[in-house]
């Protein structure tokens, strides 16, 4: 079972400052520290408000993911216990994201230093330069290698976000089986 991060969305304040955190971690290092302000905001989660909830909305790392089974270059792959996309491979097709039950998968322009990266031989101006931007497949990876685990977790305001791995999960639904099985004895004996 692949780990996830969720929020839950009766402690959610709204304050994007999950969105904040995550496209910051995520900013290239030589960017970050030469303190480049004209870096494009692009948070792997985004925050939903509807007149009945407010609560971000991010990958949950499917086990038989419906992205990576869609993808035509596998550029969607199974990495420990995530689902990572390869921005190399991936040719913009957008099939993922029309996959995607949660609708957690996003399409941005692939950026090196802040600067983005044209296609290659597809379109180009009458100087034979390229001209249109890549577009690539985009989504939570859990911060891989951030040292803090998942910015969004740890910046949460209202601690919101639970990292939820395989071995809580099974914790979990054992004490919720032993609840039921305590719940349908007191039935029982009151009969
Ligand atoms: S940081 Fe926490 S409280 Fe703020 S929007 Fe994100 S989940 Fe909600
Ligand atoms: S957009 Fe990229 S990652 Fe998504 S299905 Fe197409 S090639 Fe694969």
């Amino acid at each position: 079972m692949n780990t996830f991060v969720v929020a839950n969305p009766h402690k959610c304040i709204g304050c994007k400052a999950c969105e904040i955190a995550c496209a910051v971690a995520h900013l290239d290092n030589s960017v970050a520290t030469a303190g480049a302000l004209e870096a494009p905001f692009l948070p792997r989660l985004n925050l939903v408000r509807t007149p009945m909830v407010t609560m971000p909305i991010q990958c949950r790392q499917c086990d038989d993911a419906p992205c990576a089974n869609v993808c035509p270059v596998n550029a969607i792959t199974h990495q420990e216990d995530k689902i990572i996309v390869n921005t190399d491979k991936c040719i913009g097709c957008k099939t993922c994201m029309i996959a995607c039950p949660l609708g957690a998968m996003d399409m941005v322009p692939e950026l090196e230093n802040c600067q983005p990266v044209y296609q290659e031989g597809l379109q180009l101006n009458i100087e034979g330069q390229p001209v249109k931007e890549k577009i690539v497949a985009h989504k939570c990876d859990l911060c891989v290698g951030r040292e803090g685990g998942p910015a969004c977790v740890e910046v949460c305001p209202a601690s919101a976000f639970v990292i939820v791995k395989p071995a809580d999960m099974k914790k979990a639904i054992k004490n919720r089986r032993a609840a039921s099985a305590a719940e349908v004895a007191c039935i029982k004996k009151a009969n």
